[in-house]
C-alpha cells in the first residue's frame, strides 16, 4: 500500500552495508521510520531531501503494520539548510528533535506536535539564537505529550504553593514539593515565584506573538533550568519509564 504524507527528517542512520533508515516526524503518522535502499545509488533520486530538518512531501510503500516501509518519493517543501549549517545552533535544535525520538511512540499521530516543530524551525530560521523559541517548544511539547512538570501545586499534599518567594522543584518527582512536605535528601532545583508566574503565562502565547514578550534573562534562565532538568530526568529513564505511572502519581 502506498501512503503519502508530509514529514520533517529527525535523523538518518546507516543500516547494513549502505542502506539508510530515515526517521521522520510526519503530519499523519507521527514518528515514522522508513527504509532507504542504498542512498549512494539513489542519491540522485532523493538528493538532499533526506538530510536532517528537511521538510518534505513523502510517499512510502509498505503494509499497514510493516516495521520498515520503503521510501519511494521525497519532494522538498522547505530545506531548512540554513539551520543545518549553524553548528552550535544545530546542537540546540538536536535537543528539540530528540524529544520526539524519546517521548513519541511510532505511528501515533500527533498533528499538533508536527505543527509545533514546523513553526519552531521557521522561527529559528529567522533567529537561531533566540532562547525563548527553544523554551517555548519544550514547554508546549511537554504539555501536548502529557509530560509537563507539576509547578502549580505540591506533588505530595496537593496544596497550593503560592505565597513564597522561592519554591523547590524535585526532579525525581517531576513536581514542586511545598515547604511543609519537604523531607529526605533529594536535590531540589530552586525557582522563584515570579519565574513560576512567568512560566504559567507562557501557555497563553503562540509562536506568532512570542516576539512581543520581553522576559528578564534571569527568569528565562530559571525556567530553562527547571524544564531542562525535568526533560533530562524523564528522558534518561524513558526506556523503562512508564508514562501511566508518572501520570497517575499526579
Ligand atoms: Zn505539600
Amino acid at each position: 500500500m502506498l501512503n503519502r504524507t508530509e514529514g520533517i527528517v529527525l535523523k538518518s542512520s546507516i543500516f547494513g552495508e549502505a542502506d539508510l533508515i530515515v526517521t521522520y516526524l510526519t503530519k499523519d503518522f507521527g514518528l515514522l521510520r522508513v527504509f532507504v535502499k542504498s542512498p549512494r545509488k539513489t542519491k540522485s533520486r532523493f538528493g538532499s531531501s533526506i538530510e536532517p530538518l528537511t521538510y518534505a512531501k513523502i510517499s512510502f510503500l509498505g503494509k499497514e503494520q510493516a516495521n520498515l516501509p520503503r521510501l519511494t518519493q521525497s519532494d522538498i517543501i522547505k530545506p531548512f539548510h540554513k539551520l543545518r549549517e549553524d553548528y552550535s545552533g544545530m546542537l540546540n535544535i538536536m535537543e528539540l528533535l530528540e524529544m520526539n525520538l524519546h517521548f513519541l511512540i511510532d505511528r501515533e499521530p500527533h498533528p499538533s506536535i508536527f505543527r509545533l516543530l514546523l513553526t519552531a524551525l521557521s522561527k529559528l530560521e529567522s533567529d537561531i539564537n533566540n532562547g525563548l523559541y527553544y523554551l517555548y517548544y519544550k514547554i508546549k511539547f511537554l504539555e501536548i505529550s502529557g509530560y509537563s512538570p507539576r509547578l502549580e501545586i505540591c506533588g505530595r499534599c496537593g496544596g497550593l504553593t503560592e505565597g513564597r518567594r522561592h519554591h523547590n522543584f524535585y526532579v525525581s518527582h517531576g513536581s514542586i514539593i511545598c515547604h511543609e512536605c519537604i523531607g529526605g535528601d533529594d536535590r531540589a532545583v530552586k525557582v522563584t515565584e515570579s519565574a513560576l508566574k512567568f512560566y504559567k503565562s507562557i501557555f497563553n502565547w503562540k509562536y506568532s506573538t512570542i516576539d512581543r514578550i520581553k522576559a528578564p534573562a534571569h527568569m528565562l534562565a530559571e525556567i530553562q533550568n527547571v524544564i531542562n532538568s525535568h526533560i533530562s530526568f524523564i528522558s534518561s529513564g524513558s526506556k523503562s519509564f512508564d508514562k501511566r505511572l508518572f501520570l497517575s502519581s499526579r
